[in-house]
């Protein structure tokens, strides 16, 4: 088999504490080899001046495919993520019909490999067709390769099926993925409730409906002894009750979004939906808990929420445009601009919050250059200053609240089982 040689680099796998400028072979699909010298058959890829991460993860992205294909499929959401760095993506089950059965879960799997862009993880539905009424075929939905469970979209409301399902996902080692809402507080709401849905006379979604619901999760997992992911964490009070229940040993992890440490919910000012999501933009003591959460590691994950929605829906008046916006695209280099470049995060701990943090939630074998291996490899150019430009995503849709700015940092060059599958 022909080698490839990434030489020059900057090595940054904080699943090994590494980092240190060396050269690292694949082989055979697989990292082989570090610093090795390059022999006259290599394939060389030069990576000096950049960082050769882990292949990048991101674990919460609606890909859309069954049913909404016009909002995005598997084959562009995938290509998306791969323009991201992304070289696994865990899908989240909100499809329609949402994924809750074997053949569902198999459906995906089989799309995903013929689109042939990055790995595609499946989460499958907490409850039957997400009803939130009985709980979905747990066991045969692991046996066909489902890694976690979620019914987002929604929260699972009832208390009593979420105790269930933690405690039947125990059995399989699986975690729950929950989208804390408790929707009788949110009702009618279309952005965070404070001081500026007041002076635009918007219905509001008060923390509160967050802090509520990640309480009575932590409780139900310390109760349970399962395991309980919160997604998309985006109050200040979410946070606190999070890294209380870490201290005391809850089996209690969590991720956030970069829109949730970069804007506010003052940018619901100019009427645009492409602020509209859900969990809502909130105030600036949420955003800077947010950033607080991720330097103290109470925040384990940095994830997208990719959330495609056609031109047309989103164009609608706020109050009736869906909820969400698509990230892959811009997800890296919001981390290094926000997270990275003013102090907040260093690399290492960066990284790994988009590698070996969420192969470990997953219990999947990736995030991780040791020895042996997949060779899953994202290059990033950390210096790059580039221009977000919606109209060139290779998502299928475009609903970006960052179009215009100038980020620093992006994927130079994606690398999946040891195929080079995107280069700028
Ligand atoms: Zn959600
Ligand atoms: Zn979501």
């Amino acid at each position: 088999m022909p080698r490839t040689l990434i030489i020059g680099g900057r090595v940054i796998d904080p699943s090994q504490s590494l980092d240190r400028v060396m050269n690292l072979s694949i082989e055979d699909g697989r990292i082989s080899a570090y610093d090795a010298s390059p022999n006259g058959q290599d394939t060389i890829v030069d990576a000096a001046g950049k960082i050769v991460s882990p292949g990048l993860i991101d674990m919460h992205v609606h890909l859309r495919e069954p049913g909404r294909e016009e909002d995005e499929t598997i084959a562009t959401g995938t290509a998306a993520a791969l323009a991201g760095g992304f070289t696994s993506i865990a899908c989240i089950p909100n499809t329609e019909p949402p994924i809750d059965t074997q053949a569902s879960v198999e459906f995906v799997h089989h799309q995903a490999a013929l689109a042939d862009n990055c790995n595609v993880f499946v989460v499958a539905c907490v409850s039957r067709n997400r009803e939130g009424k009985e709980l979905a075929e747990i066991g045969q939905l692991v046996k066909a390769g489902a890694v976690a469970f979620s019914d987002d979209g929604a929260p699972v409301f009832d208390p009593e099926l979420m105790r269930r399902a933690l405690e039947y996902c125990l059995m399989f080692g699986k975690p729950i993925l929950n989208h804390a809402e408790v929707q009788e507080l949110t009702k009618g709401g279309v952005m965070h409730e404070g001081l500026v849905s007041l002076v635009l006379g918007l219905g509001g979604m008060p923390a509160a409906a967050e802090d509520v619901m990640t309480s009575r999760d932590i409780t139900l997992a310390e109760a349970t002894g399962g395991r309980i992911h919160m997604m998309h964490v985006s109050a200040a009070g979410s946070v606190e009750i999070i890294r209380r229940a870490k201290r005391r040993g809850v089996r209690v992890t969590t991720e956030v979004c970069p829109h949730h440490f970069t804007l506010t919910d003052e940018s619901l000012r100019s009427f645009d939906s492409n602020f509209k999501m859900s969990p809502p933009l909130r105030g600036k003591a949420d955003v800077e808990a947010c950033i607080a959460g991720l330097v103290d590691g109470t925040i384990d994950v940095i994830c997208t929420d990719h959330a495609p929605h056609a031109l047309e829906k989103k164009m609608q008046e706020l109050d009736r445009a869906p909820f969400g916006i698509v990230g892959l695209e811009t997800a890296l280099g919001l981390v290094v601009t926000k997270l990275i470049e003013p102090g907040h995060l260093d690399w290492s701990t960066a990284i790994a919050k988009l590698t070996i943090n969420p192969a470990r939630i997953l219990g999947i074998e990736k995030g991780t250059l040791a020895i042996g291996a997949d060779a899953d490899v994202t290059i990033i150019d950390p210096a790059c200053r580039w221009t977000v430009d919606p109209t060139r995503f290779r998502s299928k849709s475009s609903n970006s609240p960052f179009a215009g700015w100038v980020l620093t940092g992006r994927a130079d060059t994606v690398i999946v089982g040891g195929r080079v599958k995107y280069r700028v």
